[in-house]
Order: C-alpha cells, then sequence, then structure tokens
C-alpha cells in the first residue's frame, strides 16, 4: 500500500486555532476533487462517511446537498487553523461508538482515542477487545473498524512555527 496518509487533499480534519477545549479536532474538512475548493462537514459522522468513501468516489462539492464547486470556498488550507490530514479509507467508527482525535497542546502530536457507548475512553485496540468481550450487546462490532492510527499535522499550518510557510502568491481572489 502506497503512502496515502496525511495528504493535504482528500480527507482532512482540522482545529480552529482559537480553541476547541484541550485540543479536541470538531470541525471537519474536504476538498474537491473538481474545483479543489475545501467544504465543510459539519458532522462527525458525516465526515467519516466520505473518508471511509473516498477511496473509491472521489468527493465533489456536489456530494453535499445545495452545493456545487460554482459555490465560494468556506475555508482555505492555511494557518488560520492547524490542519491533520486523516488517512483516506478509515472504517466509520462503530455504532455507539465515538473517535475522537486531539491535539496536543505543544502541537507535537495528534491523539486518538475511542468513547465507547458507556463513556468510557479506550486507548488501545485490547481495551476495546474487553470491552466488547465483556459486554455482549456490542458483540458484532467489528475491531477492525477501530483505528488508532493519528492522522498527521499538517506543520505548516502551525502558527508561528519554524517550519516553512505556505505560500500565499498562489491565492486569487474572483
Ligand atoms: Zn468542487
Amino acid at each position: 500500500m502506497e503512502e496515502e496518509q496525511g495528504r493535504p487533499n482528500q480527507s482532512t480534519t482540522t482545529k480552529t486555532r482559537s480553541g476547541t477545549p484541550k485540543g479536541l479536532i470538531d470541525m471537519f474538512a474536504v476538498q474537491c476533487g473538481k474545483c479543489f475548493k475545501w467544504r465543510k462537514i459539519h458532522t462527525r459522522e458525516a465526515f467519516e462517511e466520505i473518508r471511509m468513501r473516498v477511496k473509491e468516489e472521489e468527493f465533489v462539492c456536489q456530494t453535499i446537498e445545495g452545493v456545487s464547486c460554482l459555490d465560494d470556498a468556506e475555508l482555505e488550507y492555511d494557518s488560520t487553523r492547524i490542519w491533520v490530514g486523516d488517512k483516506p479509507g478509515v472504517a466509520k467508527t462503530p455504532t455507539g461508538f465515538e473517535r475522537k482525535v486531539v491535539l496536543r497542546k505543544d502541537n507535537s502530536r495528534v491523539d486518538v482515542y475511542y468513547v465507547t457507548p458507556t463513556g468510557k475512553r479506550m486507548r488501545t485496540l485490547n481495551e476495546l477487545a474487553v470491552f466488547i468481550d465483556a459486554n455482549p450487546d456490542f458483540k458484532d462490532t467489528p475491531l477492525e473498524d477501530f483505528t488508532f492510527t493519528a492522522p498527521k499535522i499538517m506543520e505548516e499550518t502551525i502558527p508561528g512555527g519554524k517550519r516553512k510557510r505556505i505560500s500565499r502568491s498562489s491565492k486569487e481572489h474572483g
């Protein structure tokens, strides 16, 4: 399998700089394969659906109801926010569970954990296996649908970072 993780193209989560509590990534965006504009995806569930399918089915603006490539971009890939690139093809989080992605305070890394339907945090596949084993209601939950692979931090979007800055010359109005 080629290295596809973290390409800043198809499937990406973002974090607002002005701060969601504790670095939780709660804004989602996907880039249109035709016009290359970024579209906000308003729920985690919808984002996960797109992220799962994006390898087979290119995301285009029209996927979102009432949106077309002629509409202005809703957000730009720049350092207004810190962006993290989720791996395309990651399975949708099993029903009842929630996948949380948290950027550490010093922006050094991203942590992934799952919250069980009973509100417990699970940080490893092993913990999840034990939970599923102990809770017959969730025995059909596919373990392979849990992915702890952390999205890649797009370092050029870290404000004030020592890394290279994004060239703004390519941005045009109109
Ligand atoms: Zn488009």
